[in-house]
């Protein structure tokens, strides 16, 4: 099917920027033609009347434990090590019984749901478990694209490790069906050079990308001081362990030289600025990161450390944090709806594909309706005020329309694929049941 989007408010995150009146033809899942004139209609075709909506790029949530949501709000209050080392939240029982086989699905389908609601087509999913799910019937179910970052071990609660043979299945289901294993490494506190190396090796077989939390906390960065006399990203270039398949999350205490590293080795960064202000990680220098030319990308993280997944909120957040550090002027609108677009598709080696609406690329993409109070008035003068409206005053409730991959999943501000009240009552029901 075709799908025609008429005189849509378009802005491309093409590397020209360009932000004008467009028609946007789909066909066969990629942008066939993003044009100024209109485009001839033709029998058959799905027509969208895009004059009262800003049409941009589908968003990337770069990290979310997608299967701790039906956790949502629980743990407020404490840093990351109280909630993994000094509270209820800890307790290993809390892991192991709430959070069954069947409430991990769940929580994997509410946020899919709510992410591709808010306009999110491509999302990267941090499971704490893997082994044993069905790892891409959520993804089926919902309509989404993305990545499953697979834990090295197959029980993270015991440390048990994955056996290779076992692994390697499991990405390659992820490949079969269209979507992309990622390799996880440990954090700080489990650096081991064979370890590392080991599954380094793991990714570079299975062709795909390495991801690991990155400086996020100040006792992870004492971890390493302590061990190695040095900083995370300086032990990791010695063992030889950084390269372009790195990715790092949170990335919050890079110094200069860190950074240095980073860009040369060509390895990645995503910020999720949102939960590290919940837990008090700190306010990472995403603004130094993007003007070195190192790839940012923007995540939510999960329940317990975010409460939500609204990538229009973490844009937001995005910005504002580093403008209280650096001044009004230390990351613009536009750097900020680039790291949830362009930026993210950067990070997962994407950017052929995804971020930007462009001629020949996947037909992921989203309209927001501009008929709402708090996006009035649009500017049209000089560059106007469309990337403020979208980073500062938009609302994952304000996306109409999102098209992953051609097909259309949400229309109406209405998820098409699933029963959503069903999901939720079903989520409820578990929630009565196993938190108790
Ligand atoms: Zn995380």
């Amino acid at each position: 099917m075709r799908i025609l989007i008429e005189k849509v408010l378009t802005v491309t995150m093409h590397e020209r920027g360009e932000i004008d009146h467009c028609s946007i033809l789909i066909e066969d899942g990629r942008i066939e033609r993003v044009s100024r004139n209109a485009i001839e209609k033709m029998d058959g075709d799905h027509v969208i009347d895009g004059s009262r909506m800003i049409a941009i790029p589908g968003l990337i949530n770069g990290h979310v434990h997608c299967d701790i949501t039906l956790a949502r709000g629980l743990g407020d209050g404490l840093t990351l090590f109280e909630q993994d080392n000094q509270s209820w939240v800890s307790r290993k029982k809390w892991y192991r019984n709430e959070l069954n086989r069947e409430a991990r699905h769940y929580s994997r389908m509410l946020q899919y749901a709510e992410a591709v609601k808010g306009g999110t087509t491509f999302i990267c999913d941090v499971p704490f478990w893997w082994y044993g799910d069905d790892l891409t019937a959520p993804f089926r179910e919902v309509g989404i694209v993305g990545a499953v970052v697979l834990d090295y071990r197959r029980d993270f609660l015991t440390g048990e490790l994955a056996e290779k043979r076992e692994y390697f299945d499991a990405a390659r289901q992820l490949q079969d069906e269209g979507h992309m294993p990622i390799v996880e490494a440990p954090a700080e506190e489990g650096f081991e050079d064979e370890l590392l190396l080991r599954l380094m090796s793991w990714a570079q077989e299975l062709d795909t990308l390495l991801h690991l939390h990155l400086a996020e906390t100040t006792w992870r960065m004492e971890s390493i001081r302590a061990r190695f006399n040095s900083t995370p990203v300086r032990y990791l270039r010695d063992l030889g362990f950084l390269n372009e398949r790195v990715i790092g999350s949170h990335g919050v205490y890079l110094n200069e030289a860190d950074r240095k590293i980073l860009h040369t080795s060509g390895s990645r960064i995503v910020n999720c600025p949102a939960a590290e202000m919940k837990i008090a990680d700190g306010i990472a220098p995403v603004s130094e990161l993007v003007s070195e030319g190192i790839p940012v990308g923007l995540g939510t993280d999960g329940a317990l450390w975010n409460d939500s997944s609204d990538l229009f909120a973490e844009m937001k957040t995005l910005m504002l944090l580093q403008r209280v550090l650096k001044g009004a002027d230390s990351l613009s609108a536009h750097d900020s709806l680039h790291a949830a677009t362009l930026g993210g598709a950067q990070v997962f080696g994407l950017e052929n594909e995804l971020g930007s609406i462009e001629e020949g690329k996947a037909a992921s993409l989203v309209l927001l309706n501009c008929d709402r109070p708090h996006l009035t008035p649009l500017h049209r003068l000089d560059e106007g005020n469309v990337l403020q409206l979208i980073t500062s005053s938009a609302r994952a409730s304000d996306v109409d329309t999102v098209i992953v991959d051609g097909k259309i999943i949400v229309e109406g501000g209405v998820l098409l694929t699933i029963d959503e009240e069903a999901l939720m009552a079903k989520c409820q029901e578990l929630a009565d049941r196993q938190f108790t």
